[in-house]
C-alpha cells in the first residue's frame, strides 16, 4: 500500500530506481521507509539513490498459498544492499535450486497490472 511514508520509495521505483531513506539529522539509512527516524527521532528524512546491488541474506521458497498472478515457487529473499540496508524481496531470473545465501544480486523492475513497478532482484551480471 502506498502511503505518505513510502510514497517516494514507489514514484522512484516507477522510474526505474532504487531509493532508501536517509535521515538528515543523523545521516543513518533506513528501510523500509518510516515517519520518524528510529535511530535519533528526527522527522527530516530523504531519498538517496542506492547503487541497486547487494547480497542474499538469506531466502525461502513460497509454494502455498498459490496466486494466479506467481509462478511458483516464489522465491521470497531478504537482501543486504551494498548501503547496508536489507530488503525483502523477490529473487527472479535463477533456477530456484541455485539460490544461495550471499549470492551477490542486482536489482531490476517488474511492472505490475495496477501501473506500478516492484523492484525485484536477480543474480548479478544475468543476460
Ligand atoms: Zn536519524
Amino acid at each position: 500500500m502506498v502511503t505518505g511514508d513510502n510514497e517516494g520509495f514507489w514514484s522512484a521505483a516507477e522510474e526505474g530506481r532504487l531509493v532508501v531513506q536517509r535521515c538528515a539529522g543523523c545521516r543513518a539509512l533506513h528501510h523500509p521507509p518510516r515517519p520518524m527516524c528510529p535511530d535519533c527521532r528526527s522527522v527530516d528524512l530523504g531519498w538517496e539513490q542506492a547503487v541497486g546491488t547487494g547480497v542474499v541474506y538469506s531466502y525461502a521458497l513460497l509454494h502455498h498459498p498459490q496466486h494466479p498472478a506467481f509462478e511458483y515457487p516464489v522465491v521470497a529473499a531478504l537482501v543486504d544492499l551494498d548501503e547496508g540496508v536489507r530488503l525483502v524481496t523477490n529473487l527472479v531470473d535463477v533456477e530456484p535450486h541455485q539460490v544461495r545465501i550471499g549470492m551477490p544480486v542486482e536489482v531490476a523492475f517488474e511492472p505490475t497490472a495496477d501501473g506500478f513497478a516492484v523492484p525485484v532482484f536477480r543474480p548479478r551480471g544475468a543476460p
